[in-house]
């Protein structure tokens, strides 16, 4: 595998990533402001071809990125560059009509890619957070129409917020209902990623503690490896939202990346140190190993930033089985513990 040549910090080519691909949306979260982005130019589609081949975990995301309506070429292009990469869009599901007909020829390119819809809540909940009437209904209704074409690759997901805190085990609940997947995260500032606005997430600590003790002492109570790896990956999540701390170390800038609609690339969606523009090169590498890449994860390593995701956590997880795994053991024998 290729690597820079700057000594020490020998860095090798990316594996996981986020690919930002509009800032159009028609939600209105209240933890966000990217739909108040207006005029902004879209990257080519031919830009996506020079993405590193190495890639294995590739979330497509936005914005809505099911009002980009060249998401079929996109996703073409992508699997052509990075044929090993496991896949998944993020959606907020409010145009089910339109996410139907544009999955029924994405399954064509990528049969076994996956769909992550936003819930934030449990039926009005879900909709005083996004402020977008019948939120739930439209979302269930997406669900629907994808498992009809034969998809099982589904989650919801879950950010956390002060609103809506009492409410994660209900929607772990329903997924577990319907037989799809759940996933989470803890709502941050991001300019980059959430348009700026600034998010005080301070829920009421007893209800999170008490929702997070529900749904890992159910993950762990089954006997199935990946479902312990999401209870430690939410016990990740608790620490983090307590103590601003990362169980474990990520990479942000060195094995993960966000694309964002624009071209540029970051070293995360939380990390705002531009590494350079896609378009300003030929290839991947020029970029990846320019002094603009070099500097943005000095700048990680020393100024830094705590932050624990889906994208950057799921390296260092596949990275520390042993530690997981002593986690595990000791949290499924006798119930949660160490939360
Ligand atoms: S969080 Fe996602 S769905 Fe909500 S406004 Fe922001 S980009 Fe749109």
């Amino acid at each position: 595998m290729m690597k820079s040549d700057t000594g020490k910090n020998k860095v090798q080519l990316p594996i996981d990533c986020v690919l930002g691909i509009t800032y159009n949306c028609n939600s209105r979260c209240i933890m966000c402001d990217i739909w108040k982005i207006k005029d902004f130019p879209e990257l080519p589609v031919s830009e996506y071809t020079k993405l590193p081949g190495t890639l294995r975990d590739i979330n497509i995301s936005g914005g809505e990125p099911f009002l980009r309506i060249d998401i079929p070429d996109i996703i073409a292009t992508v699997v052509k560059r990075c044929p090993k990469a496991r896949m998944v869009i993020s959606t907020n599901g409010f145009t089910p009509a339109l996410i139907e007909r544009q999955m029924k020829k994405i399954l064509a390119i990528k049969p076994d890619i996956g769909v992550a819809i936003s819930v934030d809540g449990y039926g009005k909940r879900h909709e005083e957070i996004r402020k977008i009437p019948n939120a739930w209904e439209k979302d269930m209704e997406t669900l629907e129409r994808l498992q009809k074409l034969g998809m099982s690759n589904l989650r919801l997901a879950f950010t956390i917020l002060p609103e809506n805190v009492s409410d994660f085990g209900k929607v772990y609940d329903e997924t577990r209902k319907r037989g799809i997947q759940f996933t989470h995260a803890f709502a941050q500032s991001s300019e980059h990623y959430f348009g700026g606005i600034t998010v005080d997430n301070k829920p009421d600590m007893t209800v999170l503690k008490k929702q997070y003790d529900y749904v890992m002492n159910k993950e762990l109570g089954t006997w199935n490896p990946k479902r312990w790896a999401r209870a430690y990956f939410a016990h990740g999540m608790y620490q983090f939202s307590i103590e601003k701390k990362q169980i474990l170390n990520t990479d942000p800038g060195t094995k993960f990346f966000y694309l964002d609609p624009r071209g540029v690339v970051y070293p995360s969606v939380v990390h705002t140190y531009p590494m350079g523009n896609i378009q300003n090169v030929k290839q991947w590498n020029d970029l990846w190993y320019g002094e603009r890449a070099e500097a943005a994860r000095e700048k990680v390593r020393t100024v830094g930033r705590p932050a624990w995701m889906i994208c950057t956590s799921r390296t260092a997880i596949k990275k520390h089985p042993h530690k997981v795994a002593c986690w595990v053991i000791k949290n499924k024998i006798g119930g949660m513990r160490d939360l």
